[in-house]
């Protein structure tokens, strides 16, 4: 490896990774008139997984002047979602919530979402390095980083700041040992894009379909429908459930589609349309969001599950909150991280981690299914649906782990 001191760069705020939380952090950023440098092992477009946003993620996106650009790009437009196990359906349209706010938004191919927000950021003076991986770092007032391009030519970057927004590759969480243990069990998922040629009269194609496996309720699959008739679908559940070879993983998930009466119906026989990826063991957290010179941002801080498709939602307010606590800092101010990040992003996290842990217990599908259920509750639930977890005024946000007990004994069959 050669060593390049003339590409010694210094700048106000290094960023590791330029998916959806780098993107808009870098976006957020140079509207402060930062200097702003990403760094991105791979060349977008490139494939990624989370492809069903949520309304509130709009928010964020338009914040960043990004939105125009994603609605020129053409995705799928969605209003909502619908649950499905044997014969009950569940509908919930994101525009009826307790939450003011967006109440659609898209399913994307994540190879050109991302690519378009990362294009945004740049056009916005962001300077974006692909095929440059941060190997090491080190923290502190100066933090510094240690970059090797596709050349093998390592160089250093001094910066004010550091956001790793390394997604599942977890920089600083593997760098600098901040792993922390996830309550949640060591799930998998088994997935592919299929050409789908559903028409409108088959499906709603503005809503991911959430269908649980009818022998097992802590089994589910995603439909996402995207544009130019394909459609997104896996099946996730514990990882033991999801063992299978290489080789037959096509195989094993046409089988376990065809297991679901509705997906059998929809897409039992639909062609493949790239090979079926694995991906397990997702579920991550870390002690603290924040250390001397650097923050947590998405997936490289805690990641819950992709049940209630919040990933990206959850990278793009990590983006919001910690542009805004920087920007103080970088002005002058001293900044408690814990008060101004950690803590008010943790409290949207925690209120989707009460939907998904009672969803895997089927306390939350009970609820989903409940056929008599108030029109002011259906309301505060498809609030958290559309991914506004962090609005106290919804009971549901305020105070989640009660209320969705409470309203499970109201629900429960029998
Ligand atoms: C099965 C499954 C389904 C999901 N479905 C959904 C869904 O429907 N909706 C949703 O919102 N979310 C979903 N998610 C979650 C979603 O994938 C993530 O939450 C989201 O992509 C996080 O964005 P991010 O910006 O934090 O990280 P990422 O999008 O992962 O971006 C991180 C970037 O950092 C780069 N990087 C990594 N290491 C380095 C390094 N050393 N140096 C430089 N660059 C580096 C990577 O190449 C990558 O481009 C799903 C997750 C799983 C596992």
């Amino acid at each position: 490896m050669n060593s390049d001191s003339s590409k010694r760069t210094v700048v106000d705020v290094a960023i590791i990774g330029a998916g959806p939380a780098g993107a808009v952090a870098a976006a957020l950023l140079r509207q402060a008139g930062r200097s702003v440098l990403v760094l991105e092992r791979q060349h977008f477009p490139r494939f990624s997984i989370g492809e069903s946003l949520l309304p509130q993620s709009m928010t964020y996106l338009e914040e960043a002047g990004m939105l125009q650009a994603v609605v020129e790009a053409g995705f799928q437009y969605k209003n909502g979602a619908y649950f499905v196990y044997r014969d009950q359906r569940s509908s919930f349209d994101f525009r009826d919530k307790h939450s003011p706010g967006w109440g659609t938004t898209y399913q994307v191919e994540r190879a050109v979402f991302d690519d378009v927000l990362i294009r945004c950021a740049a056009a916005q003076g962001a300077d974006v390095r692909f095929g440059h991986t941060v190997n090491a770092v080190h923290t502190g007032a100066a933090p510094m980083l240690d970059v090797v391009d596709e050349s093998a030519c390592a160089y250093r970057v001094e910066a004010r700041f550091v956001l790793d927004a390394s997604g599942f590759g977890r920089v600083l969480p593997r760098l600098l040992k901040l792993e922390a243990p996830t309550q949640m069990p060591t799930r998998a998922a088994l997935f592919t894009h299929v050409r789908d040629g559903l028409a409108l009269d088959d499906i709603d194609r503005s809503k991911i379909c959430i269908a649980t496996h009818p022998e097992r309720r802590d089994v589910w699959f995603w439909m996402i429908p995207l544009a130019g008739g394909r459609s997104s679908v896996g099946c996730v559940a514990e990882a033991s459930f999801l063992d299978v070879p290489h080789a037959q993983r096509e195989a094993a998930l046409r089988a376990l589609i065809r297991q679901e009466p509705t997906l059998n119906r929809l897409i039992g026989q639909a062609p493949f349309l790239m090979p079926v990826r694995q991906i397990g063991g997702y579920a991550a957290n870390v002690a603290s969001l924040h250390g001397p010179g650097y923050a947590l941002l998405g997936n490289a801080g805690e990641f819950l599950d992709p049940v209630f498709s919040s990933g990206v939602t959850i990278a793009l307010r990590s983006a919001h909150l910690a542009a805004r606590a920087l920007n103080r800092q970088l002005d002058g101010e001293t900044l408690d991280w814990s008060a101004d990040y950690d803590v008010p992003l943790r409290k949207g996290i925690d209120t989707f981690r009460a939907f998904v842990e009672r969803w895997y217990t089927g306390e939350l599908q009970d609820i989903i299914y409940y056929p008599e259920q108030a029109p002011t509750i259906r309301r505060m639930i498809c609030a958290v649906l559309a991914g506004y977890a962090w609005d106290e005024s919804n009971p549901y946000v305020a105070d989640p782990v009660r209320r969705l007990n409470a309203l499970h004994e109201v629900c429960k069959p029998g």
